[in-house]
């Protein structure tokens, strides 16, 4: 298979296109411009756009299908240069923010879910991307393009705020290069310029894997699916806690650097009768004890064939009203795109 011209970062792109400066005109019509062929590079001199266009494709990916939520959630199927296909979701957040002069600004934030892997080999019981089991991982330009794409698609400016969260199929920690590189191609000043701060993995909790991802200092947040506090129960619905326990998560977690202004979120999916008790709310305040934490609850959301069941309203806010009274920061994860099958956990390649 060819190598896309999206998976390599400015500084590899410079190595390959002579000289240093072509690379950050290179990035400008990619990731500014959004260009979808080499004939568009026009400041590019033609024999080094014909060299790069015989070694690397310039399409990863095509959009091959998108659905429209009435929430304004639009979910994009993406087919792979092998015939493989994955999803990624655009969601248009209610976001507060204080201005400077001190008046509460509302205002809506993209908000980019992508995906990782085609599949997933962590098989979480309550989980549709993982009942399909695990063909690959993307390569970085897999994972960049289809934030490139989206944008395109609906003309957002490239300077336009928006934030990326790696919660779409696949665990990110089981790709740790790849992703790792796509982060540093988003963040770059010359091309999307998405700040690691706007970036969140999300992981099932590969202890070591965490670690890694820590030495690696890209700046990104952390987030941890956690959504069991006892080891027994967390096993029955993440085979992988077999591997790595609550404690070595929890151990691994103290250890990654976090900004200073940032905390850890740790997702927690609440399913009627399994996890929506108190007792566990107040296990998991214990558990956090000493992390600057704070904790997002996700209403579980059934699929057809799902052995679980969505928790009732009123036991989700009883969970958050303990938190918050422990002093443990905790929001309730609206659910957006139901109506397409957009929501957490529900994505998968057809
Ligand atoms: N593999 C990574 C990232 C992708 S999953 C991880 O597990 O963290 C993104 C989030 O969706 C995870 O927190 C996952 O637990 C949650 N999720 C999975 N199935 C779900 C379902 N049926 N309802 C609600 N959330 C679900
Ligand atoms: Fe994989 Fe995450 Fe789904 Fe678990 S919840 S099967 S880790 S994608």
């Amino acid at each position: 298979m060819k190598r896309f011209l999206q998976d390599f970062t400015k500084k590899e792109l410079e190595e390959i296109s002579r000289p240093k400066f072509r690379a950050k005109q290179i990035f400008s019509w990619l990731y500014s411009k959004y260009i979808t062929s080499y004939r568009e590079m026009r400041n590019i001199p033609k024999d080094l756009i014909g060299e790069l266009e015989r070694k690397y494709s310039i399409e990863p990916l095509k959009i091959i299908k998108v659905e429209s939520s009435i929430d304004g959630t639009k979910k994009y199927l993406f087919e792979l240069s092998d015939g493989n296909s994955v999803e990624a979701v655009l969601l248009l957040m209610k976001a507060e923010e204080y201005h400077e002069d001190g008046v509460l600004k509302h205002h809506a934030r993209y908000t980019v879910c992508i995906s990782s892997q085609v599949g997933c080999k962590i098989g979480c019981s309550f989980c549709l991307t993982g009942k399909s089991g695990f063909m690959r991982d993307l390569s970085a330009g897999e994972i960049v393009e289809q934030v490139r794409l989206i944008k395109k698609d609906n003309n957002i400016a490239s300077n336009r705020r928006l934030n990326i969260v790696y919660m779409g199929m696949g665990e990110p920690l089981d790709n740790l290069e790849e992703v790792a590189k796509s982060s540093k191609i988003f963040s770059d000043p010359d091309g999307m310029a998405i700040s690691p701060n706007r970036q969140t993995i999300s992981t099932s909790g590969l202890s070591s894997k965490i670690r890694k991802l820590g030495e690696k200092n890209l700046g990104v947040n952390l987030a941890i699916s956690l959504h069991a506090v006892d080891d027994s129960l967390r096993e029955e619905l993440m085979p992988i806690n077999r591997a790595y326990n609550i404690k070595s998560i929890i151990d691994a977690v103290k250890e990654f650097p976090v900004n200073t202004r940032k905390k850890v979120m740790f997702e927690y999916l609440v399913i009627k009768d399994i996890n929506d008790d108190l007792k566990s709310a107040k296990k998991l305040v214990s558990l956090l004890n000493g992390i600057r934490a704070k904790v997002n609850l996700i209403y579980f959301n059934p699929y057809h064939g799902s052995i679980y069941q969505r928790p009732d309203k009123k036991d989700m806010l009883n969970f958050q009203k303990y938190l918050i009274s422990r002093g443990v920061l905790c929001t309730i994860r609206e659910s957006k795109g139901l109506d397409i099958s957009a929501a957490c956990g529900q994505l998968r390649d057809k």
